[in-house]
């Protein structure tokens, strides 16, 4: 089943689609009100506070901290005005950003994914890749600590249900990696659920492996539960434990145990590498030929 608004498609509709989504969330925001998140407010009364978002209105929040990742990454982390606060985001969620890059005509409203944990209370973290002449990309990258970032609706992704599948597949493609990281978290960190989880991630350098520290640890804690490869198309050097070129049929075939109905594959990268693997109507994709039919794999 493929997502209504995948990383793909929402780039090669990008002129007509985020106008629209600009102008009709700007609408939102005008109708409902901005709910700003700035200035700490006293919840001594009430022992529920409140979800930060998957309210109505746009959500304004803080950048307590940035980190630079490598030559093109940030991680960027928002804090909430009490670090007690919920974010309210279920599993494969991702948040819409809603900002006025300077020297541009129209707003622009971007998704991005939250790779800190969704029950991590009183921040989130994202991780952004910067594009040249992004225009998103460039604005988040170029703010500091103490600015703000609107955030104008919550996007759910796939509905997650632990142990609906006994092992999944997810297939990540550079940036593509932070909706699957969260994924990861969600079905390690819940004690009910026993998916098994392998994950393939390929990047054009050594440097592109994101988040590796961390599924590093994950791989430690969940033997035989967790596991990756990692492929480099374009190596540096020559990485031990690495695998060289793109996420192939081969490469695949070596890490896919089976295609049968309880495993499932989520897959979040570039065009070419998510064409390649999906196909289209009249192609089978690399993991048609492996057996997996279109209703197995997901598009974030
Ligand atoms: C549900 C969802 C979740 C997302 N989560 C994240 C996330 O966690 N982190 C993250 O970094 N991004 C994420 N993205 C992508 C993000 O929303 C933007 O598309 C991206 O940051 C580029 O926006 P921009 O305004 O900077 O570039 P634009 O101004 O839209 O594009 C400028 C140029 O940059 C290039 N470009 C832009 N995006 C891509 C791309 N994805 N692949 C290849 N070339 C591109 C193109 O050449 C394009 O012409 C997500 C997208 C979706 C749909």
């Amino acid at each position: 089943m493929a997502s209504r608004l995948s990383w793909q498609s929402s780039l090669r509709a990008r002129p007509a689609f985020a106008s629209a989504v600009a102008v009709a969330v700007a609408g939102i925001g005008a109708y409902y009100g901005t709910r700003s998140f700035l200035l700490p407010t006293g919840h001594a009364e009430s022992p529920e506070l409140p979800k930060i978002f998957g309210g109505f209105g746009f959500t304004t929040l803080r950048l307590q901290d940035v980190k630079i990742v490598n030559h093109n990454t940030k991680r960027l982390v928002f804090e909430f005005p009490d670090q007690n606060s919920p974010t309210g985001l279920t599993l494969t969620s991702a948040l819409l950003t809603y900002s006025w890059p300077k020297g541009q005509w129209f707003p622009v409203v971007r998704p991005y994914t939250p790779i800190s944990k969704l029950d991590h209370p009183g921040s989130v973290e994202l991780m952004v890749k910067h594009y040249p002449k992004g225009k998103a990309s460039s604005h988040l990258h170029s703010l500091k600590p103490g600015d703000t970032l609107t955030f104008a609706a919550t996007l759910k992704g796939f509905p997650w249900t632990p142990n609906k599948f006994s092992q999944v597949y997810l297939i990540a493609g550079g940036a593509g990696i932070t909706p699957i990281y969260q994924l990861i978290q969600g079905i390690l960190n819940s004690p009910d659920d026993k998916t098994k989880v392998n994950l393939i991630f390929g990047v054009n350098t050594e440097q592109d492996l994101l988040l590796r520290e961390e599924l590093e640890q994950y791989k430690k804690r969940f033997p035989g539960r967790f596991d990756y490869v990692y492929t480099v198309s374009h190596p540096k050097e020559d990485g031990a434990g690495l695998r060289k070129g793109y996420v192939t049929e081969e490469l695949l075939r070596d890490v896919v145990q089976g295609s049968d109905k309880d495993t499932h594959v989520f897959v979040c990268g570039p065009p070419g590498m998510e064409d390649s693997l999906v196909g289209s109507r009249k192609s089978p994709g690399v993991l048609g030929h492996l057996g997996f039919s279109k209703d197995q794999i997901y598009k974030f």
